[in-house]
C-alpha cells in the first residue's frame, strides 16, 4: 500500500466511515477456519474496543442493583443471575472464548455475595462437560449450566431453564444476555442487555 493510501485508510478510520476489523486484534481468534463468514461478520461488528465499552455501558448499575437486592433478600430466598454464554460471559467472537473480564468480575463478585451463577445456554446439551470446562477454565465460578435440548427451540430452551431454576428455589434477580431470545418469556426481575450488532450469537 503506498503511504497515501495509508493515509486515506487511516483517516476513513477516524472519521468512521470504516472500521478496523477485529482479526487486526493481537488476541483475535484464528480467522482461517471460516474465512466466509469472518468477511461477512467482519462487516457489520465494532472493533473489540467498542464492544468492550457497549458491554460495559449495558452492564451501568449491575453491581450496586445486585447489592441493594442482596441486602433486601428475605430469609428464605436463595438468589441467583442467570447467564447467556456465548458473547456474554465468553468472548467467542472478538477472542475466540476467553473470558470477558468485565463479566468475570462480576460473577466472582456474586459469589462472594453469595448469589449463585447459573448458565442458560442455546448450546446443546451434548456439549455441558465441555461448556462447564471452558467456563471453568476461564475462571468463573460456576453453580449450575444448563443448555438446550437437541432439537429444541431457542426461546423454549432459555425459558425452560429458567423455570428449572425456579424449580430449584432460585429466585432470577438478573438475567444477562445478548440477543432477544435471551428475553423472551419471563422469570428474572431485571434484564441486562449486551450487544449483538445483528451478528454476534
Ligand atoms: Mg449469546
Amino acid at each position: 500500500m503506498t503511504r497515501l493510501l495509508r493515509l486515506l485508510a487511516a483517516l476513513a478510520v477516524a472519521a468512521g466511515l470504516a472500521s478496523v476489523p477485529p482479526a487486526a486484534s493481537a488476541s483475535a481468534p484464528a480467522v482461517g477456519a471460516h474465512p466466509a463468514r469472518w468477511t461477512v461478520a467482519a462487516k457489520k461488528v465494532p472493533t473489540r474496543a467498542q464492544w468492550l465499552a457497549d458491554v460495559k455501558a449495558a452492564m451501568q448499575g449491575f453491581g450496586p442493583y445486585v447489592r441493594q437486592r442482596v441486602a433486601a433478600k428475605s430469609g428464605d430466598e436463595e438468589l441467583a443471575v442467570n447467564f447467556d454464554i456465548d458473547n456474554t460471559v465468553i468472548a467467542t467472537y472478538y477472542d475466540g472464548g476467553g473470558a470477558i473480564p468485565r463479566m468475570r468480575r462480576f460473577a466472582r463478585m456474586l459469589d462472594r455475595l453469595d448469589v449463585a451463577v447459573v448458565f442458560n445456554s442455546g448450546r446443546v446439551a451434548t456439549q455441558q462437560a465441555r461448556t462447564v470446562s471452558q467456563l471453568t477454565r476461564a475462571g468463573f465460578p460456576v453453580t449450575e449450566v444448563c443448555l438446550r435440548p437437541k432439537g429444541g427451540a431457542l426461546v423454549v430452551g432459555k425459558q425452560r431453564c429458567r423455570d428449572h431454576f425456579a424449580d430449584e428455589g432460585y429466585t432470577l434477580i438478573a438475567n444477562v444476555g445478548n440477543n432477544d431470545t435471551d428475553f423472551v418469556g419471563d422469570g428474572y426481575e431485571r434484564a441486562y442487555r449486551l450487544p449483538n450488532y445483528g451478528v454476534l450469537g
